[in-house]
């Protein structure tokens, strides 16, 4: 009985990384040939967390990242509009956390082979195809030494975005979509702001920054800043493909950012002043009927590549890997484990991936600017404070964040 698992993303290590803690045995096949840290930060809810806790990870997570204190939206011009607790500090019994992504995929990639031991992932094996058998599934590799063929009981599809594997499940899809949105991502070292650990997103649907912290401050006061800054254009023009690490041009968007100085953030200065900046246009793919062919299933964002809005992403991942285990636990490695898994996942998770479409949480910030049409010394007329809290816990309700319902669920998996 054996699971192949084609990516060692966050969602292919973590989906080893459980299934190592109930017994299965699985083999992971990664692309590159070797995992790098590469990206800049990401957001893990609490959703997310506690099952990175179940598994044992809790001292991993506070190596790599820092518990988010809140989590708020302000108007261009810096002006509070609404902001709330996150994590602990909202009533979770998990915290969420900020985390540089490289070193949090490296880290999870480190603790499986310590746990599972190095044979468990073969690096330089690039996944291109399968194929249902009347006994299981295969798995065709291209590697350095040539073509490859893994047979096993299933086969996981966790490789991301561009994943082979889904294209031969839905050979008609094609690239992921653009919306016209293009992002700038950075890590510059500042001081923290506001309470230290606070995610602030600043801005309307046309032009936003979002920023917070992914480390503790040093002996001077300074943390890395992760920030996000975004502009929207029109869908139709063309622009470069998806490269999540492309260096970026800053003349083509800092100038549009250089008002943006407001008495607790100076963005000009933090994009100036960054280490390095990749630039991606935001992508997602329409949803799907099912993530399921046969003895095959998607996780991660090859099951649901979403827009990078409400911090849903990488957690959405996570908690995949976990069901699937969970379902795995009770059915064994079987395809009943795989249906299980899709129909409790695969249609929320294709609404919320729509619901980021419409900028999901984030939408606040366009209603207020059309509100007071830019005068924002009326801001506070425009949105009532039940409003603002109505709007904030319909986006939870959706993405399964809701607080009491979390803490309330038994854990998915025991052992
Ligand atoms: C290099 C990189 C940088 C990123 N940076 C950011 C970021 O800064 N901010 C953010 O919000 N999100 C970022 N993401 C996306 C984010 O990590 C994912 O949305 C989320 O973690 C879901 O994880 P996943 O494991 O499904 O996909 P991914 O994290 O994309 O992992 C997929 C894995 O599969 C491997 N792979 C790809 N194709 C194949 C194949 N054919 N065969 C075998 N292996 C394959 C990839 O090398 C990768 O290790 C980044 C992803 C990558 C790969």
């Amino acid at each position: 009985m054996t699971v192949l698992i084609a990516g060692a993303g966050i969602a292919g290590l973590s989906l080893g990384l459980t299934l190592h803690q109930i017994g299965i045995p699985f083999r992971i096949f990664e692309a590159v040939r070797e995992v790098k840290p590469l990206g800049v930060g990401i957001n893990l809810q609490p959703t997310a967390v506690r099952e990175l806790y179940e598994l044992g990870l809790e001292d991993l997570l506070d190596e790599v990242g820092l518990p988010t204190q809140d989590y708020g939206f302000y108007t261009r011009t810096g002006k509070k509009i609404w902001s709330e607790p996150r994590g602990r500090a909202a009533g979770y019994h998990w915290p969420q956390y900020s985390v540089h992504r490289g070193l949090f995929q490296v880290a999870l990639h480190d603790a499986l082979v310590a746990r599972a031991g190095a044979d468990c992932i073969v690096t330089g094996a690039r996944a291109v195809g399968y194929e249902n058998t009347p006994d299981g599934v295969t798995l065709q590799l291209e590697t350095a030494d040539g073509p490859r063929t893994e047979a096993g009981d299933l086969l996981i599809a966790a490789d991301g975005i561009h994943s082979a594997l889904r294209a031969q499940m839905y050979p008609t899809e094609g690239a992921p979509i653009w919306g016209g949105a293009v992002l700038w991502r950075g890590n510059t070292r500042a001081r923290p702001f506001l309470t230290g650990a606070s995610m602030a997103l600043a801005g309307n649907d046309w032009q936003r920054f979002v920023s917070y912290p992914i480390t503790r401050p040093d002996a001077d006061g300074m943390a890395t800043i992760n920030w996000i800054a975004e502009l929207k254009y029109d869908a139709d023009a063309a622009w470069k493909k998806e490269d999540w690490n492309r260096r970026a041009n800053l003349d083509e968007f800092l100038p549009l950012f250089e008002g943006w100085t407001f008495d607790w953030l100076d963005v000009p200065d933090l994009i100036r002043r960054a280490e390095t900046v990749y630039e991606y246009p935001m992508v997602d793919r329409d949803p799907v009927p099912t993530w399921l062919d046969g003895r095959v299933a998607l996780i991660g964002d090859a099951a649901h590549a979403t827009y990078p809005v409400g911090s849903n992403g990488a957690s959405q991942a996570i908690v995949d890997a976990r069901v699937l285990g969970a379902m795995m636990q009770t059915q064994g490695a079987t395809q009943a484990a795989l249906t299980a898994y899709n129909d409790e996942l695969c249609g929320p998770v294709s609404k919320v991936v729509l619901a980021n479409r419409g900028s999901g949480p984030d939408a606040i910030m366009q209603m207020v600017e059309d509100r007071c049409e830019g005068d924002f010394s009326r801001m506070d007329a425009v949105m009532s404070e039940a409003e603002k809290a109505e709007h904030a816990a319909k986006y939870k309700a959706l993405a399964g964040l809701s607080i009491d319902a979390l803490n309330a669920q038994p854990p998915r998996i025991t052992v």
